[in-house]
């Protein structure tokens, strides 16, 4: 009798899950463990400016030290993360990391923009905003020292609310980055509506730059960024010619395994 009401519980429960379109019960409650065990850990990965190679930016990237399983990369456990409000915490928790992080940089006299990879709920919930200022105000980091990164289907997921988030970030002096371009839901008027400051060229038409078809489409995307007076990002610069060519190109900064992996801020 009592196992029998206990089992329908669990089924309740497996249902309120799946409605919420959660269908990981597990992974969502160690996630959660995780977080507050402080297991969540940032890894920096550096902008460099292409014409002098020097460091620009770098970009914050999540991973799991798990206690058994080792370091994780998001990919594994993202996904699930943004199918529940597990997002929301995780992305606080590594807002405040790499806020705080280029704050101490800030301090020491080395000004390190950060930026900072916000997905679709996070986005849409006007907690994100509230979160940021309260950072910026607590830590004295100039906003123009964080960016914050969205893909274009995390803005199309919600348009309205998404353009609304972004505007208040930008009036508040945060940078806006358009990641992963050109693989989205293009509506290229997107970016003469939003406070785009940055376009992060997405890996795999830079992987192809030396393919005819897609070098012009990066030529023109360079014409198109140029014209609209945003910073231009190549990610995934693998190696010296990639990175040559996408400097001819006139790219402002480049970001791949070439100039440096993502690595713990100590390093
Ligand atoms: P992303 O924002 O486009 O980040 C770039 C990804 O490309 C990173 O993978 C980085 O390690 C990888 N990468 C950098 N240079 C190269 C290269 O030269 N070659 C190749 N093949 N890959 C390169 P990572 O760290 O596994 O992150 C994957 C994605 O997970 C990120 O893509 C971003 O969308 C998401 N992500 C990471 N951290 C966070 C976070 O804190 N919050 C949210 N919402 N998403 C995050
Ligand atoms: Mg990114
Ligand atoms: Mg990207
Ligand atoms: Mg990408």
């Amino acid at each position: 009798m009592y196992a029998a009401k206990r089992d329908r519980t669990q089924v309740e429960l497996w249902h309120a899950a799946l409605a919420a379109g959660n269908t990981d019960l597990g992974l969502d409650t160690d996630l959660r463990a995780a977080i507050g065990n402080r297991e969540l850990v940032l890894h920096y990965q550096p902008l460099v400016h292409a014409q002098t190679r020097e460091t620009a930016s770098v970009e914050a990237l999540v991973r799991w030290s798990h206690p058994r399983r080792g370091l994780l990369p998001p990919g594994v456990f993202l996904p699930q993360a943004e199918r529940s409000d597990v997002i929301h915490l995780l992305t606080a928790a590594v807002l405040d990391d790499a806020v705080r992080q280029a704050a101490t940089w800030h301090r020491a006299g080395r000004t390190v923009p950060v930026a900072v990879n916000l997905a679709a709920p996070v986005l849409a919930s006007d907690r994100v905003v509230t979160t940021i200022g309260a950072l910026l105000a607590e830590t004295g980091l100039p906003p123009r020292a964080l960016i914050v990164e969205v893909t274009e289907s995390a803005v199309m997921t919600r348009p309205a609310e998404s353009a609304d988030r972004l505007r208040s970030l930008s009036a508040m002096g945060v940078r806006v980055a358009i990641d992963d371009f050109g693989i989205g839901y293009t509506s290229l008027g997107l970016l003469t509506q939003l406070p785009v400051d940055e376009l992060k060229l997405d890996r795999s038409f830079v992987a192809r730059i030396h393919q005819p078809p897609d070098r012009v489409i990066v030529e023109s995307v360079a014409r198109m960024a140029n014209g609209l007076g945003l910073t231009l990002v190549a990610e995934g610069v693998e190696d010296a010619h990639t990175a040559d060519t996408l400097t001819e190109l006139g790219f402002d900064l480049l970001q791949g395994f070439h100039f440096g992996r993502p690595e713990p801020a100590s390093a």
